[in-house]
């Protein structure tokens, strides 16, 4: 089974929810960490690193001396990274999204492969589980390829272990979050009872429900806000998995970068009792008002 934890906006408490199960999780477990461009999950799992490399991506360069300025490449790239100006091809590495169309598509055979570092790939151990996490380098504007490519190493993982994963997915409702949440079994939204939280976990809510998944939400910080959270779960029949306090020993804890659910045998079970929701969730077994805590 693959869990995304995902939230509508940055903040809410997604990293400590995704560490907290991985300490419950009674399975053998991969945690990924696919909030790529600003990856925190190993500063609370601290993962033994056994290997780590760049990761990257082809993009086109043209050899002019075979080009006939057919125009085909231009036409055929969708993110204008590649251009015929004239008698000049301009290939714009940066735009370049690794499709490689223009490569195959290029009558003359004039344009071959180069290739952009996206930025790293790491992968470890925490313990038993299994760590793989991706970090966007500098200056790169396009985390889905790289997030593709730790996607595609955890597919690996599972395949030859029979793990389960848990993705820790970056925050918000753009490409890269649905590029994270799209290939899990079920989707764990985590947001806090306030206006600010409720507005962004309703966008969450919009964006990941057409892909028809398992869908239930932790409430973090429960006991600050409203109400409004939760008459909205209600209204749209999205099951209440969780509510982990909002009390001075976790806010502590955070900060130390300690893992929730090592804190007290109180906060274990809350992610304990998460952890067996999830299954039911995925099952469709879940009692509607067992869920609604
Ligand atoms: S497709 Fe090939 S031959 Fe045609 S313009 Fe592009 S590089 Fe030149
Ligand atoms: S590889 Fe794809 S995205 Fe990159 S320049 Fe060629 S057509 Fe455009």
């Amino acid at each position: 089974m693959i869990v995304a934890i995902a939230s509508g906006k940055g903040g809410t408490g997604k990293t400590t929810v995704a560490a907290s199960l991985t300490r419950v999780w009674e399975r053998p477990l991969v945690a990924v960490d696919l909030d790529v461009e600003a990856p925190n999950l190993h500063l609370f799992l601290r993962p033994e690193i056994e290997e780590s490399g760049p990761a990257w991506i082809e993009t086109p360069v043209v050899d002019e001396s075979k080009c006939t300025h057919c125009l085909a490449c231009s036409a055929l790239c969708q993110f204008k990274a590649i251009s015929v100006m004239g008698s000049v091809v301009l290939a714009f590495s940066e735009m370049c999204h690794g499709c490689g169309g223009c490569i195959a598509i290029c009558p003359e055979k004039a344009i071959s492969a180069g290739k952009r570092e996206l930025g790293e790939i790491s992968r470890g151990y925490a313990g038993n589980t299994e760590f793989l996490m991706g970090c966007l380098r500098i200056g790169e504007a396009m985390s889905p390829p790289l997030m593709r490519q730790v996607k595609s190493r955890m597919k690996n993982i599972i395949e030859a272990s029979g793990r389960d994963a848990i993705i820790d997915a970056p925050p918000g409702v753009s490409c890269p979050a649905v590029n994270a949440v799209m290939d899990s079994d079920v989707i764990v939204l985590v947001t806090e009872p306030t206006p600010f939280g409720l507005h962004d976990f309703k966008l969450a809510w919009e964006a990941f429900s057409p892909f028809g998944k398992p869908m239930g939400v932790v409430i973090n910080r429960a006991g600050v806000g409203d109400r409004e959270v939760y008459s909205f779960c209600a209204e749209k029949g999205i099951p209440v998995l969780a509510e982990a306090p909002y009390e001075r020993a976790a806010a502590e804890g955070y900060a130390r970068g300690r893992v929730i659910a090592d804190l007290s045998p109180e906060f274990r079970n809350i992610f304990v009792s998460l952890h067996s929701k999830i299954f039911e969730l995925a099952a469709g077994t879940l009692h509607k008002e067992a869920a609604h805590a």
